[in-house]
């Protein structure tokens, strides 16, 4: 069988390192044959980016602040030059302040809440307006969630409300662009240790109470986010938009463990 992104160019935004989700999208989806660009945010990023992206034969690697819209604009502009069009694009972006991420939703202040909202959910939508007219021939958009967003997680806090909002936002989108053959989807993984990770208090507990409880006993991977990635972003995910898809061990089927079972 052919590789399933054979002819295929992609977009990956929010690799920070070799341990981002969006690293373990990307690398699935060059082992199936796509040619991929990469955006990397401000210049301390840059050289941990480009050794990765030229790993997998990117030629492309362009700077990105989604706060900046003439750079949202610009990475556009140059794919549309380069490429002409565009069949997929990972968004694996979010920020909260780090003091805002522990504690206390109640005590969220207007500025950050303002702010992570804009670079954890607006920022999907703003590229995606900016791709879609480069998905000519149809597409797949892509962005990563948590299940903070659907119920209440010790310190996610606002960004919880972020992906509430980015998860509906998954779904009116899909709506928009569903009739030009363009998809819409978020992968909802388990907590994985990365750099963003890092800011959430009691992060290293919340990856144990996991390990613990979620039906398969064991913590994702960024592999198995990039192998439910590859399913979402190439044809093998084609009868599915508006979706967002659990990458999590199970954890989100679980309402209670067994005494049993427990993580005691
Ligand atoms: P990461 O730190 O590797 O990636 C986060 C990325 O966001 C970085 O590349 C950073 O540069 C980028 N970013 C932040 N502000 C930006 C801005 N203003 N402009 C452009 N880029 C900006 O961490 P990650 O865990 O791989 O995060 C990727 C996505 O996965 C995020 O949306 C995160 O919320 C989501 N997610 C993470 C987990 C987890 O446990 N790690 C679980 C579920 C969902």
């Amino acid at each position: 069988p052919s590789p399933l992104l054979q002819g295929k160019r992609g977009l990956i935004m929010g690799v920070a390192n070799d341990r981002s989700i969006a690293w373990g999208i990307a690398s699935a989806c060059a082992a199936h044959g796509a040619e991929l660009a990469f955006t990397y945010q401000g210049d301390a990023l840059h050289k941990r980016v480009k050794p990765l992206a030229e790993s997998v034969g990117s030629k492309h690697v362009l700077p990105c602040d989604v706060t900046d819209q003439a750079s949202i604009d610009s990475v556009f502009e140059t794919l549309g030059e380069a490429w002409g069009e565009l069949d997929f694009l990972v968004h694996g972006i979010a920020f909260s302040d780090k003091n805002e991420l522990d504690g206390l939703y109640l005590n969220t202040s207007r500025d950050n809440f303002l702010r992570t909202m804009d670079i954890s959910c607006y920022s999907f939508t703003a590229v995606a307006q900016r791709a879609v007219p480069l998905m000519k021939n149809g597409g797949s958009l892509l962005t990563l969630t948590y299940y903070g967003a659907e119920r209440v997680m010790p310190h996610y806090n606002v960004m919880g409300v972020a992906k509430a909002a980015l998860e509906a936002s998954v779904r009116y989108l899909a709506v928009d662009v569903g009739g030009k053959g363009i998809r819409v989807n978020a992968i909802s993984a388990g907590p994985i240790k990365t750099l963003a990770a890092s800011g959430i208090g009691d992060f290293r507990y919340i990856l144990k109470w996991n390990e613990l409880n979620a039906p398969l006993k064991r913590n994702v991977t960024i592999e198995q986010v990039g192998g439910a990635g590859l399913y979402l972003l190439s044809d093998l995910g084609s009868g599915v938009t508006g979706e967002v898809h659990h990458v999590d061990s199970g954890y989100h089927t679980v309402g209670m463990v067994a005494v049993d079972n427990a993580a005691a």
